[in-house]
């Protein structure tokens, strides 16, 4: 049992004082208002941690027993104390678009390094990408990378296959389907290998239940994965979601809209670097997909963020060296994973966002779409993934942020020289696995699908 105590929950739009308790991978009781005590002896106590009575006993200084009130008189368990120094709770980030490197690119990222950095930046649970080296396009590696990440991994975790012109058989497969939250789709001539051409492949993939996530490229990829999730609506009588990575530019806005008025399983994701970074403006390292945009493109991210166009933040944590990152053609991408929850939850202290919204943005509406979760508030029977934030002026600098380093690999961030108002000081991924204010505490963690 777990106790996270002095801390501001969000209710009906408003923080108020909290206490929850958490037992094994769930959360159990939730106490809006100061803990109450209604039993005090010398040295035992009995303390309410949740309205619908769940409580806890601490006798000789130890926290011992939590159960129903009906129920007190059952053997003791212990309980740790966490004190959230009156920080604001929020929902761990269940980010769908990782890529975690492993297998094939240690040495620019492994399972240890990322999900560390995860639980470090608020984010409890990873979905990563198949573009490694290999690819994950079969069962063999789909398997290798599900038993590494469940050695090393410090948050919970889940797999995208890729497609390819010959794979669909192997992703219809029972074991494949029972291992996987979606299927990746490369649009992008310059992705090699993972580039889908064949149509038909492109329409039958709909077939398979799981989400379809699509790296368009741009508006013409975008253009062409719509007629093909049309040509499948019209041909099958059920097909599966399909989720647009890292939207970028107005025009890819406007066709989803437009196409978003016929279907409501079309569903789309923007990453922070496209939200704050502006391409005339941007000094840092180099080089990401899709380019950062335009002043207006930006714009138009955010007014589709307040119109409800957009589902989910996900950070595209893509991990590059310094070195590589400094040569004549550097690869594509950024490392994400430490830097998003405080960016985006220093914009919301800045009233440019709402913390509810983010909610959903960050993490009810990623476990709707991939996990088939519903979940509108932080409550009982809420996952045990929760992050406590705190208060403060910090600065994103070269390696870390305010003279702590990051965990990944990677070492730097494009968001260097942000000013931040929050980061995240607890982060909890079940009873047994949390972040506490520079230490870990790692235990068993989960495949999530
Ligand atoms: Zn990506």
């Amino acid at each position: 049992m777990l106790i996270i105590e002095n801390i501001k929950i969000l209710r009906s739009g408003d923080w108020i004082s909290s206490s929850v308790a958490i037992q094994g991978s769930r959360i159990i009781g939730v106490l809006c208002g100061e803990p109450r005590y209604f039993s005090k002896r010398e040295n035992s106590f009995i303390r309410i941690c949740s309205e619908t009575g769940v409580v806890c006993l601490k006798k000789r200084g130890l926290y011992r027993k939590v159960s129903r009130l009906a129920t007190l008189d059952e053997s003791m368990e212990e309980v740790k104390i966490l004190d959230g120094e009156g920080g604001y709770l929020i929902p761990g980030m269940f980010d769908p678009h990782v890529h975690v490197r492993e297998p094939g690119q240690e040495y620019k990222e492994d399972w240890h390094s990322c999900s560390k950095a995860a639980l470090k930046g608020g984010v409890t649970s990873i979905l990563d990408m198949p573009n490694n080296k290999p690819p994950v396009v079969s069962k063999k590696e789909l398997f290798k990378k599900i038993r590494i990440a469940g050695k090393k991994s410090y948050v919970n975790y889940g797999f995208h296959f890729a497609l390819t012109d010959c794979n669909l058989e192997e992703i219809f497969s029972e074991e494949v389907q029972r291992n996987i939250c979606g299927v990746k789709v490369y649009l992008d001539k310059t992705t090699g290998g993972l580039l889908v051409k064949d149509e038909r492949v492109l329409i039958n993939v709909f077939v398979q239940p799981r989400p379809v996530l699509i790296h368009t490229g741009g508006t013409a990829g975008l253009e062409k994965i719509l007629y093909c999730y049309d040509s499948a609506f019209k041909k099958y009588s059920s097909i599966s979601p399909l989720y647009i990575c890292h939207i970028s530019l107005k025009d890819e806005l406007r066709l989803l809209e437009k196409a978003r008025k016929n279907y409501k399983d079309i569903f789309c994701e923007v990453t922070p670097h496209h939200l704050f970074l502006e391409s005339n403006t941007y000094r840092g390292l180099p080089s990401v997909k899709p380019p950062l945009s335009k002043k207006e493109d930006i714009e138009a991210l955010w007014e589709a963020i307040e119109r409800g166009l957009i589902d989910t933040i996900g950070s595209d944590h893509a991990p590059h060296t310094v070195d590589e990152k400094k040569l004549p053609s550097p690869p594509a991408g950024f490392p994400g994973l430490e830097t998003t929850i405080p960016v985006i939850y220093s914009a919301a202290l800045e009233e440019l966002i709402g913390f509810d919204v983010l909610f959903r943005l960050t993490s009810f509406n990623s476990r709707k779409i991939f996990c088939k979760k519903l979940y509108s508030e932080i409550n009982e029977g809420y996952p045990a993934e929760v992050v406590v934030l705190k208060d403060g002026d910090f600065t994103v600098t070269a390696g870390g942020i305010d003279g702590e380093k990051f965990e990944t690999k990677a070492g730097w961030s494009p968001f260097q020289g942000f000013k931040l108002k929050v980061k995240p000081f607890i982060t909890v991924v079940n009873e047994n696995c949390f972040y506490l204010n520079g230490n870990y505490y790692r235990n068993r963690t989960r495949k999530v699908c």
